[in-house]
């Protein structure tokens, strides 16, 4: 199935800016002109972002800023195997993740101690969102720093209408139960 990134991140935007604004914060994409389709599940990838902005906003304090940006990779059609790819980041300005948790917060029911929250959750966000990008054979990226911020990326498949070959979403049976994003 080709996704429309533009259509995705729209409805993203639609769903969290209230509550962005509610928490003082800017919510904003960043797309580059004439995306290409891309090879992936709409309401799965509607989950990761889902995730990956409910986190962003609840992990930054009033005044900071998240950004979805979206742009194709340079890509070299002589390498074999070389295929054209599209990257998505979700950039945040929040309290960031100290370097020994940024494996384990991919763990289900993982969440960072000594938190000054009442934040809630139940750290199942980003084990889910690690489980959805495998189904894209694709993996969940970050880079972050305690007190600057943190980004998310993936990277997904150029969508080729004439391309037999490409490979397609794995069967989606197994995935793990679905959680409920309350923004509040
Ligand atoms: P749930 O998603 O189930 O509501 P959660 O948000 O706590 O709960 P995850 O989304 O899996 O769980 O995230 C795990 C932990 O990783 C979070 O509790 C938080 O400590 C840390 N984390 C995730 N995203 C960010 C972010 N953008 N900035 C800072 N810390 C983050
Ligand atoms: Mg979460």
């Amino acid at each position: 199935h080709g996704v429309d990134l533009p259509q995705l991140v729209e409805q993203i935007l639609r769903s969290y800016q209230l509550n962005a604004k509610d928490k003082g914060l800017e919510l904003g994409q960043e797309l580059e002109d004439n995306l290409p389709l891309v090879l992936g599940h709409y309401d799965l990838l509607l989950q990761v972002l889902t995730n990956l902005v409910g986190n962003a906003l609840k992990f930054t304090v009033s005044g900071g800023r998240i950004v979805i940006r979206a742009y194709r990779l340079k890509y070299n059609p002589a390498i074999p195997c070389n295929k054209p790819l599209v990257r998505i980041e979700i950039s945040d300005t929040g309290i960031g993740i100290d370097p020994e948790d940024q494996e384990a917060i991919f763990d289900r029911f993982f969440r960072v101690e000594n938190r000054v929250h009442t934040l809630e959750g139940t750290g199942l966000g980003l084990s889910i969102v690690k489980n959805i990008m495998e189904k894209h054979n694709s993996r969940i990226h970050l880079i972050s720093e305690v007190g600057v911020g943190t980004t998310f990326w993936f990277d997904l498949a150029v969508y080729q209408e004439n391309c037999s070959s490409q490979e397609s979403v794995k069967e989606l049976k197994d995935l793990p139960p679905q959680v409920t994003i309350n923004p509040s």
